[in-house]
């Protein structure tokens, strides 16, 4: 398609410039789809170094939620960063105090809380992980077939969404042991009921074989699996979880990362079912794009952490907290609600593109966190994983960004700004995209 915004051939020059000048001085390690040289953004838009426009779609990863350059978010940090840059967290100010009272009268768990404040997601994890097996005592841990985590060595064990991602760091944390994430689209078990099936093969298999549940400190779950696939769990799933974790004395963890601060169309995940962790982590959608990441646990949990158990230099960052206040405040007036909206209207349009190709598999949501699921055909349900791939070049080429998770699955992660005419104009773009790599695969 011809998209008016695109006005140079992809990259453009000063964008191969850019790339080469990278190539020369920066890991290759970072798994980047295709080449976007950013300049500058405002919303959900952004700009490449050639002055090309695309719709951002993707958000940084599910970082960006309240678009890029928001003027309440920009303005917090910038008196935040005019006061101080930096104490440590061995010191009291008011932003984090703050974030902590905000988080306390927020999080899911319905009772009082406690927080530690980082830097990014995996930290978050790290530290959720070290405060359950700190508390109870116990080694192990359960996580999903999946799942998504983080890089560093614990969270890292825990992943288990890409073999890329432990391939050659072997060997990972003991005690991990890794289970299936119930999936509607593509049931593993027979039944008609797979969350109850997963429930009773960790009850009646692993806890009655080498996984004893009075060894086992945790389950971390995502609520809605992000990096696997954006796998939203059957309904009572994640009710029978809890009851299980109360049974055994184990802590439920939720790792809301991906998830949390107003993606799903509520504040976090975990309201779709009431389900309260024990746990939680957050960060990506925290701060707008600065890092920050917090271990949010029920006080009684977390009280038991002696001084000196865990700490950091950068965590509670005030122009970090500072700009998750903005975000936060922004997100409960008006941005969770517009996730919900808009997302249910995006949903809708999604599925409408699916009666019409028979490679679009599955559409799910919730709110702004849309998995487009990429298959052969509806009848066999084979991953399309080379078409995903090109899709997503394509949509680059024709103005859009985008991002892939699990095996052929595109996801849709926009700004929770964004309107109803986005939508639109992305809907426009998906739909020739996906017509042109249709016709050139065949
Ligand atoms: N947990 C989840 C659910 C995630 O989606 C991610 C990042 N994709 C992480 C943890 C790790 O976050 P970070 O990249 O900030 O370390």
């Amino acid at each position: 398609m011809k998209n008016p915004h695109i006005k140079t051939a992809l990259p453009g020059p000063k964008a191969q410039e850019m790339l080469a000048r990278d190539k020369a001085v920066i890991s290759p390690s970072y798994p980047r789809d295709y080449p976007f040289v950013m300049s500058h953004g405002k919303g959900a838009e952004v700009w490449d170094v050639d002055g090309n426009r695309f719709l951002d779609f993707m958000s940084g990863i599910a970082v960006c939620s309240t678009g890029h350059a928001h003027p309440k978010v920009i303005g917090a940090i910038r008196e935040a960063s005019e006061k101080f840059l930096h104490i440590s967290s061995d010191y009291w100010h008011d932003y984090q105090v703050r974030l902590g009272e905000t988080m306390n009268r927020l999080a899911p768990m319905g009772e009082p809380v406690l927080s530690f404040m980082c830097q990014s997601g995996t930290e978050a994890v790290e530290g959720a992980l070290k405060l359950a097996r700190y508390v109870t005592g116990r080694p192990r841990v359960l996580a999903f077939l999946g799942a998504f985590h983080g890089r560093t060595m614990g969270s890292l064990s825990c992943t288990a969404s890409k073999y890329t991602q432990q391939k050659g760091f072997f060997p990972t944390m003991p005690g991990v042991t890794h289970v299936p994430y119930p999936n509607p689209y593509r049931p593993l078990f027979a039944g008609d009921d797979q969350g109850q099936a997963v429930l009773n093969y960790i009850e009646n298999i692993l806890f009655a074989s080498n996984v004893p549940a009075n060894e086992v400190a945790a389950i971390l779950i995502e609520p809605v699996q992000g990096e696997g696939g954006y796998i939203t769990p059957p309904k009572g799933f994640l009710e029978g979880l809890r009851a299980l974790c109360d049974k055994h004395g184990i802590f439920l963890i939720f790792d809301e990362v991906q998830s949390g601060v107003g993606r799903t169309g509520k504040m976090f995940a975990a309201e779709h079912t009431g389900v309260k962790p024990d746990i939680m982590t957050l960060a990506k959608g925290l701060g707008s794009g600065m890092p920050i990441g917090m271990v949010v646990a029920k006080k009684p949990i977390m009280e038991k952490w002696a001084r000196g158990a865990h700490g950091n230099t950068y965590g509670g960052n005030p122009v970090c907290c500072a700009a998750a206040l903005a975000t936060l405040e922004l997100v409960e007036a008006e941005y969770a609600a517009n996730a919900a909206s808009v997302g249910a209207y995006f949903t809708e349009r999604l599925k409408d593109l699916a009666t019409r190709f028979d490679v679009i598999g599955d559409v799910r949501g919730p709110g702004l966190m849309i998995g487009m699921e990429l298959v052969e055909d509806k009848a066999s349900k084979k991953p399309a994983t080379k078409l995903c791939d090109a899709l997503l070049t394509r949509a680059f080429h024709n103005g859009l960004l985008l991002l892939s998770c699990g095996i052929s699955t595109v996801r849709f992660i926009p700004p929770l700004m964004i309107s109803k005419a986005d939508v639109d104009e992305a809907m426009t773009i998906i739909e020739a995209s996906l017509e042109e790599v249709l016709a050139e695969r065949n």
